[in-house]
């Protein structure tokens, strides 16, 4: 039997493609990313289709919610079929298996009757409808959402969103909380930085009267957040009491979600039982946001700030600034605090001065010299011949593109990029410039160019 496999591909419109178009208009983006992303379709040639999707816990919530829709979709979208299986890639569902004494231990502990801290505050700005998914942090948003649909019941659990400083790892355990909390899919929820454990721990460890024991606040919780875990690192004690609680939610099926900044086998000494049992749920990773995410995240920025960014300025900002959201950020509110003082417009030109002190530690890695070079060598010339006075049309237009790309990237002057192209006026810059900012609006291959030479610029403007 050959089975042709419809895989999801977003270059190419195969039908699973249409249909996946077409459930994610029905059932909204959230629940399409977490649900269909996934999956593909593969159909035999006798008409049984087979919709492959992550695990068990997805086949059977897809079954019981989407079935439906999905039959109805495919009709529409003309792929005939007999029966319709949905089949889980990774079979062995992980299951938690305490060790029996921990079991006993957790059975027989007497732990006095929970007051657990519920309705917690989150910070307001820490939504889901906030975050902006990306490339960089798709599988842990999408994670973060099924999690908080339905805590405890993913095998997700427990979850652990680990990445660098400033990514959004304490936004996803946030928004998490906050809509378990005001959706009500989780009763009790607790979160709470690992230093915060950690204190709370050590206090009743000192103060064992302490009303507000420790152990009372994790009785009844039924989603546990922990934010930063690699705090942990060198404290045996809190280790042991965190991993007796981690057991014992684990055991009644209460959801747990941590974060660090790091893979957790890479914090130091901690202990091996802990990491095992990680491994049981879903371990994810926070990538560094490209460029377009960027772009998108500072949009949506300025709008719950009611600000309005030009997209030139937008385009800047995200250009230059490429080691994290909380650096966006920053310069974002500089911009709102200076636009409320001085009642300016946000400009480029404004931009680029207020960003002047963060962005000039770059300049000397993206050069003149360098964006010559880049763009000769995609157009098959030498750098000479882009700066040699010529009109021939082959070598003028690689440097109406190198120009373009330096008044893009550096934060030179129009005089003295022009100086740099053979002693050329500014006027001439300013001439390519907008020449070619329009042709690429219509022209897709020269759009393609520009676009691979500025991906060979791009990592040299990290810090
Ligand atoms: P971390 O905990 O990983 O150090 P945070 O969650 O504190 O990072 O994020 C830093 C800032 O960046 C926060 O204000 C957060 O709202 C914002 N942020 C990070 N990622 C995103 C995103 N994808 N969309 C919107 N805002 C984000
Ligand atoms: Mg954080």
């Amino acid at each position: 039997m050959l089975a042709k496999n419809l895989s999801h591909d977003f270059s190419n419109t195969s039908p699973w493609q249409n249909c996946l178009k077409k459930i994610q208009d029905k059932v909204g983006p959230a629940s399409y990313e977490t649900w269909f992303r996934a999956t593909e379709l593969n159909l035999s040639d006798e008409g049984h289709a087979k919709i492959h999707v992550p695990n068990q816990f997805f086949a059977d919530f897809i079954e019981e919610h989407f079935s439906s829709l999905i039959k109805e979709v495919m009709a529409e979208t003309s792929i005939s079929f007999s029966t319709l299986s949905f089949v889980p890639i990774q079979k062995d569902w992980k299951i938690i298996q305490p060790l029996s004494e921990e079991l006993t231990e957790a059975q027989n502990r007497k732990i006095p009757q929970a007051v657990v801290e519920s309705n917690q505050q989150f910070h307001p700005n820490y939504t889901f409808d906030k975050f902006v998914v990306g490339d960089s942090n798709r599988m842990a948003h999408a994670a973060s959402l099924a999690v908080a649909e339905a805590p405890g019941k993913t095998s997700f659990n427990p979850l652990i969103i680990y990445g660098g400083t400033g990514l959004g790892k304490t936004h996803l355990l946030q928004a998490i909380g906050d809509f378990a909390q005001s959706e009500g899919t989780a009763d009790n929820v607790v979160y709470l930085t690992s230093e915060e454990f950690t204190n709370q721990y050590i206090n009743f460890v000192v103060n064992k009267k302490d009303s507000t024991s420790f152990y009372k606040k994790f009785n009844n919780v039924d989603l546990l957040l922990i934010d930063d875990i690699q705090f942990f690192s060198k404290k045996p004690g809190t280790q042991k009491e965190f991993f007796r609680i981690f057991n014992k939610l684990l055991l009644e099926n209460k959801q747990i979600v941590l974060s660090s900044d790091r893979p957790p086998d890479k914090i130091p000494d901690m202990m091996e039982h802990i990491i095992n049992r990680f491994l049981g749920g879903l371990i994810t990773d926070i990538q560094p946001p490209n460029l377009e995410t960027r772009m998108a995240i500072l949009r949506k920025k300025a709008e719950i700030d009611g600000l309005l960014l030009p997209d030139e300025v937008i385009q800047f900002i995200a250009g230059h600034i490429t080691s994290n959201v909380r650096e966006l950020e920053g310069i974002l509110i500089k911009l709102i605090a200076s636009s409320s003082f001085t009642g300016r417009d946000i400009t480029l030109d404004v931009a680029r001065e207020l960003c002047g002190d963060v962005i000039s530690r770059k300049d000397e890695r993206v050069s003149v010299s360098y964006i010559q070079k880049k763009v000769a060598e995609a157009f098959s010339i030498t750098q000479n011949q882009i700066t040699a006075h010529t009109r021939k049309r082959e070598i003028a237009l690689p440097r109406s593109v190198a120009m373009y790309l330096c008044k893009k990237w550096t934060r030179q002057s129009l005089r003295t990029i022009g100086l740099e192209f053979g002693g050329r006026d500014y006027s001439t810059v300013i001439h390519s410039y907008k020449k070619i900012n329009s042709e690429i609006q219509t022209n897709v291959e020269l759009k393609e160019k520009i676009d691979s030479i500025e991906k060979l610029i791009e990592p040299l403007l990290k810090f």
